[in-house]
């Protein structure tokens, strides 16, 4: 069976440890490869490398720096085809999605930091016949990377690209359950010339190779994505060492439809924001709050639509939906649907395992599933199922529903549906979210400010937010 290796000091290597942990394809639920457990010996590994690296790395020009990035995001896309598949293996998701998203979206990841350092200014400050204050920004140093497993390479590449164009030389963990295209990335960064040492890739699990990451005191910042108990582990454990970090975390997204939006723009769209990559985005809305003057015709065209979607092997042209990720995953979103009818929910769609035919028979697939008749508080409506789950709600006014949308302890996206101007801006304002996305959904710009408030999480990425959290600002005074 394939074992998947470290990337450390530009080279492939086996970890310390000796040990390893299986890799399983989710549309089969047989283990398909194994990766490192990789422990603190190659942690350590990876940061001597980085510490070496980086005095050339951070010296080089921005121009020098770029033309490597854009080497990377060009390396990415002559992969395309074996990315895509890899990923689409890896995670379960139909091939499509991963050739529509996620590997083209690596690709711009890389594109946009790459050329978004030639264009990073500082700022200054003129003190008028008394000097001038400018700020300069320096990297930071050697810098951790740690993302989940619901869009593998899309968020590995979104924090390591800022990283790398800002100067830092980076310690990256992908999840350990979606591995695959994190490990051919290393070989990609080799073959664009980046010097050794440089990026350095780590398999393993959260709690032993991540855990060291964090914990490492040459690590001077960490940029997590992943779910909510994670970050305030990782946040407890490195502010007491002053490391800057960033996190972005879990989410129960509210969709607000009103009565007077574009009904068929909506329902397309709604069906989408439910169900893309089986529910699992941190962006999915899984609380579709509906005006009662459309409540019944909404419900009627949503749950018909619903029926409708394949769910099917990852390779199936036709499959709009494929495998969730893992199976202790599909567990936990079959316990919310338990959950949810001792709560007093009515599933009118969805809510069984599929069994597809063999080789598929032991996949974790999931039918769309679509609850109604809770009450907004419970607790299948407050907590994070990250499934292809959602629970309708009827309401009447703006306050009542803004009520309901803000009552969560996360507040990472919310989805408006009106063609009410003053109404729209009003929403806008008065929604506790980082995101809000007006007749819309998943519409990204990389210059935005992404990122939630309350248990969503701390700091932004994107555009110049990202490149600020990688770069350590230094004031400098300069007197007439
Ligand atoms: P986890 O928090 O379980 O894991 C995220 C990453 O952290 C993985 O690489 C994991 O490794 C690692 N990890 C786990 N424990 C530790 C630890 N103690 N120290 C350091 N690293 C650790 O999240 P999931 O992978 O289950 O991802 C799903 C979650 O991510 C959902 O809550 C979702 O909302 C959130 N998410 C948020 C996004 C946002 O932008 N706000 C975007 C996408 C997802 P391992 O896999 O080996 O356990």
């Amino acid at each position: 069976m394939e074992k998947l290796q470290n990337f450390i000091n530009g080279a492939y290597c086996r970890t310390k440890s000796g040990k390893y942990i299986d890799n399983y394809d989710p549309s089969t639920g047989a283990v398909y490869s194994l990766i490192p457990d990789s422990n603190a010996e190659d942690v350590e590994d990876a940061v001597k490398a980085a510490e070496v690296a980086f005095p050339i790395w951070s010296s080089m020009s921005n121009e020098e720096r770029s033309a490597i990035l854009v080497r990377v995001a060009e390396g990415i896309e002559k992969r395309m085809e074996e990315l895509v598949k890899a990923e689409s293996k890896d995670n379960g998701k139909p091939l499509k999605l991963a050739a529509a998203v996620d590997i083209p979206r690596a690709v711009s990841n890389f594109h946009f930091f790459a050329t978004a350092i030639l264009h990073f200014a500082s700022e200054s400050h003129h003190m008028e016949g008394v000097g001038i204050n400018y700020t300069l920004r320096k990297p930071i140093g050697i810098v951790g990377c740690i993302s989940p497993w619901n869009l593998p390479l899309y968020l590995f590449t979104w924090k390591i690209a800022p990283a790398l164009a800002a100067g830092n030389c980076v310690i990256a963990k992908p999840s350990e359950i979606t591995p695959y295209t994190a490990f051919l990335l290393g070989q990609i960064a080799k073959d664009a010339g980046m010097p050794d040492g440089v990026l350095n890739i780590i398999h393993g699990s959260g709690a032993s190779a991540g855990d060291t990451i964090v914990k490492h005191p040459k690590i001077k910042a960490i940029s997590f994505t992943g779910g909510t108990k994670t970050g305030a582990y990782i946040a407890q454990t490195a502010a007491p060492m002053f490391k800057k970090l960033s996190l972005e975390l879990g989410g129960k997204n509210p969709t607000i439809i009103f009565d007077d939006c574009n009904f068929d723009d909506m329902l397309k769209t709604t069906l989408r924001s439910s169900f893309s990559n089986q529910g699992q985005i941190c962006l999915c809305g899984s609380r579709l709050f509906v005006q009662r003057g459309i409540y019944e015709r909404f419900k009627t065209a949503f749950t018909e639509k619903v029926e409708k979607i394949k769910v099917s092997y990852p390779t199936d042209p036709e499959a709009i939906m494929g495998a969730l990720v893992s199976e202790p995953h599909l567990n936990k979103v079959l316990s919310y649907i338990d959950l949810a009818q001792e709560e007093g929910g009515k599933v009118i769609a969805g809510g069984k395992r599929v069994h597809l035919d063999a080789p598929h028979d032991n996949g974790y697939y999931l039918r769309p599933t679509v609850i109604e008749g809770l009450s907004f508080d419970c607790r299948t409506n407050q907590e994070e199922i990250f499934g292809p789950v959602v629970t309708l709600t009827p309401f009447d006014t703006e306050e009542e529903v803004l009520q309901m949308a803000n009552s969560t302890d996360y507040g990472l996206a919310a989805v408006v549906w009106t063609n009410d101007v003053k109404r729209t801006h009003r929403m806008a304002e008065q929604l506790e979210f980082g995101i809000v996305w007006v007749n819309s959904w998943l519409v990204r710009d990389l210059r935005t400010p992404f990122g939630g408030v309350k248990s969503s999480g701390v700091g932004r990425e994107g555009g110049w937010e990202a490149l600020r959290f990688f770069t350590e600002p230094k004031n400098v005074f300069v007197s007439y």
